[in-house]
Order: C-alpha cells, then structure tokens, then sequence
C-alpha cells in the first residue's frame, strides 16, 4: 500500500489556484466520478482524471502531478465543467494547476512546446499539404488558385502570444535537456 506523506502537502496550492480564478471551489467536489467518466482525454489516456486533480488540489499534494506533465493531455473541451453536480470546476484547476508549473519552470511535454513553437512561427500546428493529381501531380494552394492559409501578419500574431507568456513556456528547458 503507498503512504502519502501528508505533512509533504503544499499548503498554499489553493491560494494560488484561487489567484487564477478566484471563483474556483475544488472543496465542494465529492468524488461522484462524473467529470472523469465523461472526459474524453481520460478514454485516450486513463492515468488522466480530472477527480484525482480536484482531490490532489484540495490536499495540496499536487508535486508529482505538476511535474509529470499530465496536464497538458486535457483538451479544454469544458464537458467536466458542464457534468459536474456541485458546479466545481476540473477543467480551470487543471489549467491553474498548468499555469503553477510554467511558473514553477516545469515545462510541458516536449510534443507540447513543439506545437507551440509551431504555432509561433508559422501561425498553425499543421501546414498545407500539397494534394495529388491522377496523373500524380502535387499542386499547392497557390497552383489551386488558392488564397494563402495562416496568419496574415505573423509580427502581430508573434507579440499577441508573447503577451500570454508563450516565449516563456519556449524559454523553459525540458528535463532531459537540462544534463
Ligand atoms: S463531477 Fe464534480 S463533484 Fe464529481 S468528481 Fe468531478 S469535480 Fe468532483
Ligand atoms: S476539459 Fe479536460 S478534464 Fe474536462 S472533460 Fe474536457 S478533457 Fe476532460
């Protein structure tokens, strides 16, 4: 049987969930399950369950989470927020719990920050592909007529995301990097 620690908990972890969004009540949940039987990341990933984080937060025995990276597999599809019967949260503790990481210098996954640095320089995580012919042509959107996909004016689009502290997600050094 594992043994938590207790006296090893965070006791100012809901403080500074509540910085974030000061309407959050993590303490209301009485672990009905129905947020973590309707998540749709949970199905993909069943260590993932928005339960556990509302129950970790309350404790304040959030460490291991914050650094496994688990967060960052919630889609931000809200349907937790919308089953929950006491009206609690998991999708915001999740996204406060990930925001507590960042600032702790824990970066996400590295398929994460290579999304983001994506989205950074190129305004989206995928690019256009070229399509094929039958005679097994590639056209591009621009051999199509096509008007140009992606952000118009990326210089815009760079400061908007600094502003929401994208360059200091990129800034952190992933664990295995850091040798
Ligand atoms: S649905 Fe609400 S009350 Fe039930 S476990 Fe999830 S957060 Fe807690
Ligand atoms: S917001 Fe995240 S935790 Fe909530 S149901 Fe969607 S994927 Fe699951």
């Amino acid at each position: 049987m594992e043994i938590v620690e207790f006296d090893s908990r965070d006791k100012m972890i809901i403080e500074q969930i509540r910085a974030r969004y000061i309407d959050l009540t993590p303490e209301d949940c009485y672990t009905c399950l129905k947020c973590t039987n309707g998540c749709p990341a949970t199905k993909l990933y069943p260590k993932f369950a928005p339960h556990k984080f509302m129950v970790a937060s309350i404790f304040g025995l959030v460490d291991d989470i914050l650094e496994s990276g688990i967060l960052w597999y919630c889609f931000h599809c809200i349907k937790c927020e919308t089953r929950c019967p006491m009206k609690t949260a998991p999708s915001q503790i999740i996204s406060s719990l990930a925001n507590i990481a960042i600032s702790r210098g824990i970066a996400p996954p590295k398929a994460f920050t290579g999304m983001i640095r994506a989205i950074k320089e190129k305004g989206a995580i995928a690019q256009p592909r070229e399509v094929p012919t039958t005679d097994f042509d590639f056209l591009t959107r621009d051999d199509l007529g096509l008007p140009p996909r992606g952000i118009k004016d990326i210089e815009k689009f760079q400061k908007a995301l600094k502003i929401i502290g994208a360059d200091e997600v990129l800034a952190i050094k992933p664990k295995e990097e850091e040798k």
